[in-house]
């Protein structure tokens, strides 16, 4: 480790709110796939800032788009109407089920959105309906309101008390949220493939089991897609696989391929409820956030992006489960496009730190799972150089248990 990098650990652990628990190197450059460290040590990237970089590191669209915004316009209120933010909103509305989209920072702030908007909503019918149901194991954020809606103990111990009006069921189990449903509840809140909560991939009719459920029930369905939207499961939006449309649709990650936004669209009869003076962000589809959305969105119009994710992702999940036979200490495998997971027996961050030191990176969540979630361009010499850096590493293991 140089100077230079143990200098920057030492400010970051003395001026730096400790929050996370970050790896040894500080990442100062990025291009398509790749990213170097401050000791210009390069790795391929397969955590994309979590879901965030769809388009690879950098690339030349955004970079354009933002450098030409930065000279033009950088900031003003959304007391006024701002151009890109009109454009993206026009470009996800053409491509999705909604009719207007709100825009804010975060997916936190969006879903936060969501939940306002649900209970707005039923309030100016004049009905005391306020509960959500949302899945265990489940991520909606890290605010009062979506650690509350979030189903996992870990994300909400020591911020008790927490906020009412959310009852927790567990994913992918219809009639538990049929049992759940009472004369208060507004809605249901789930991730289409959850991410953060392991990678979970429901049944094929779960999405549109729920929207039956919430037709039938007066309740609306919202869709956290933060993580799954943008390509990164072979559709745009993940809802696109299975025959739904949700009412309302949270999106932030990889909206604007790196720049922070966030997203909540709904359809015209329920976004209504929101009246001037009802929702507010100062920065929400600021000009040069909303002009990186736009330019990323465009990109995928522009490439063959989508059937790229779905080529790669299958070719992912064969070489891992290839792997699987060799190895008995690889649980499960699953993934759709290229948001990918391989379940472990045991924790594995052992495994994180080996690919880093070998110049790949890649992340471990619930302990136990390794998530794979490169830009969405990567190629297939790529995930073989991956492939075999994992086998380096389980025949090393393999050989400890041996
Ligand atoms: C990351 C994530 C969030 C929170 O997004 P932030 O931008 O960190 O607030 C919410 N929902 C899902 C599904 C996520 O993956």
């Amino acid at each position: 480790m140089s100077m230079k990098t143990k200098e920057l650990i030492k400010k970051s652990n003395k001026y730096i709110a400790q929050t996370y628990g970050r790896f040894p190197i500080a990442l100062v450059r990025g291009k398509g796939t790749k990213v170097w460290d401050a000791d210009g040590k390069e790795y391929l990237d397969f955590v994309s800032g979590i879901a965030v970089c769809n388009l690879g590191h950098c690339p030349d669209a955004i970079v354009t788009a933002v450098k030409n915004q930065v000279e033009t316009l950088l900031h003003v209120s959304n007391l006024y109407h701002i151009e890109p933010q009109i454009e993206l909103a026009e470009e996800l509305v053409k491509n999705s089920f909604a009719d207007k989209a709100f825009f804010c920072n975060s997916g936190a702030e969006a879903n936060e959105a969501a939940i306002k908007l649900v209970r707005k909503y039923f309030h100016d019918q004049g009905k005391e309906k306020y509960e959500i149901i949302t899945m265990k194991q489940s991520f909606h954020g890290r605010t009062m309101a979506t650690l509350s809606a979030t189903g996992q103990a870990k994300i909400q111990k020591g911020f008790e008390p927490l906020s009412s009006g959310f009852k927790c069921v567990p994913f992918d189990d219809t009639a538990a949220v049929t049992e759940a449903i009472s004369s208060k509840t507004c809605a249901v809140m789930v991730e289409p493939i959850q991410g953060e909560g392991g990678v979970n991939i429901p049944d094929d009719n779960y999405l549109k089991s729920l929207k039956d459920i919430c037709n039938k029930n007066d309740l609306l369905l919202i869709l956290d897609e933060v993580q799954t939207a943008m390509g990164r499961t072979g559709r745009l939006f993940a809802y696109q696989h299975y025959e739904i449309e949700p009412d309302i649709m949270t999106l932030a990650k990889g909206l604007a391929g790196g720049i922070a936004i966030g997203a909540m669209l709904a359809t015209n009869k329920i976004i209504s409820a929101f009246k001037p003076g009802n929702h507010a962000s100062t920065f929400g589809g600021n000009p040069v956030a909303a002009a990186a959305g736009l330019a990323a969105f465009k990109e995928f119009s522009h490439k063959n992006l989508l059937s790229h994710v779905e080529e790669m992702g299958t070719y992912l999940l064969s070489k891992l489960n290839d792997m699987k036979k060799r190895f008995p200490f690889i649980k499960d495998i699953r993934g759709k496009g290229l948001m990918v997971a391989m379940e472990m027996d045991s924790p594995s961050s052992e495994i994180v730190n080996y690919c880093m030191d070998k110049g790949f990176l890649i992340n471990c969540i619930q302990e136990k799972i390794l998530r794979f979630v490169p830009p969405l361009i990567v190629q297939k010499n790529e995930i073989d150089s991956l492939i075999n850096i994992l086998e380096q590493c389980f025949d090393e293991k393999l050989g400890q248990h041996i």
